[in-house]
């Protein structure tokens, strides 16, 4: 199993990683992939994903970035200067949109230039993004359709209806559910699985958010992607070892540096 997003710098694993990460090998996750929220977020993402073997880094700005900090402006060298030559980075994210936390839109305008400038950035240094989006459908829309070439990517712990599932799918995405899947009012988000074919899907936890099923309200690991994955399995019925087979394989075309 892959599990392609887990903020293994956050807080809730200080000075118990060792741990998480052999708990999750344990199981069967063979890779964990950790986004960064901002760059120096970044610098210790990095430095994890040089620490243990199937660790592999994500650098990006986070929207939540501009949200909290409306007169950031990103200098596209430093960002540039954490990616370049740096084997253990094999994406740029998580970079995206996001309404949720500022409903007056205040924050758009800059929002949108972080974002064109990240997916830009992938263009041309031929990586994947890894995008989060929250109540920003129409924004991104009008972003993705506004530009010429679009990275590959993924989008994450989705949320979104199914127009823009089918937009997204369309321009080559692949698409991720968090634990959030598993839970009893699931019925919109089981629709949307349904909806996306299986060689388009792959795993996450999001870590240390959304804690699948019975775990839900508790601190999330890479382990318990396992339990996303089986609950997948029974949607798609499939088994679980096919499940993890062809998301393995979705994450290593996605994620090419890995391999
Ligand atoms: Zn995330």
């Amino acid at each position: 199993m892959i599990d392609t997003h887990a903020h293994l710098s956050d807080q809730a694993f200080e000075g118990r990683l060792d741990e998480v990460v052999r708990s999750a090998e344990d199981v069967g996750v063979e890779r964990i992939i950790v986004p960064s929220v901002d760059l120096q977020d970044a610098i210790k993402v990095k430095s994890i994903a040089k620490q243990y073997k199937g660790v592999y880094a994500l650098v990006g700005v986070h929207p939540e970035k501009v949200i909290n900090e409306p007169e950031f402006k990103l200098e596209i060298d430093k960002l540039v200067k954490l990616i370049k030559g740096e084997e253990r980075v094999v994406g740029i994210g998580e970079i995206g949109m996001d309404f949720y936390w500022d409903k007056q839109k205040k924050t758009k305008k800059a929002q949108v230039e972080l974002f064109k400038k990240q997916l830009e950035l992938a263009v041309v240094m031929s990586l994947p993004v890894v995008i989060h989006m929250r109540e920003a459908e129409e924004e991104m829309m009008e972003v993705i359709k506004s530009m010429d070439r679009v990275p590959r990517g993924q989008f994450h712990c989705w949320s979104s209806g199914g127009d823009f599932l089918k937009l997204v799918l369309s321009k080559g995405f692949y698409v991720s559910f968090g634990g959030n899947v598993t839970y009893k009012k699931n019925g919109v988000l089981v629709d949307l699985v349904r909806q996306t074919p299986l060689e388009r899907l792959v795993l996450e936890t999001d870590s240390p958010y959304l804690a699948p099923g019975e775990l839900r309200g508790r601190v999330n690991e890479p382990k318990n992607v396992r339990i996303v994955a089986s609950f997948l399995a029974g949607l798609y019925e499939k088994s679980v070892e096919e499940i993890n087979e062809i998301t393995s394989k979705n994450a290593l075309e996605l994620f090419n540096k890995m391999n």
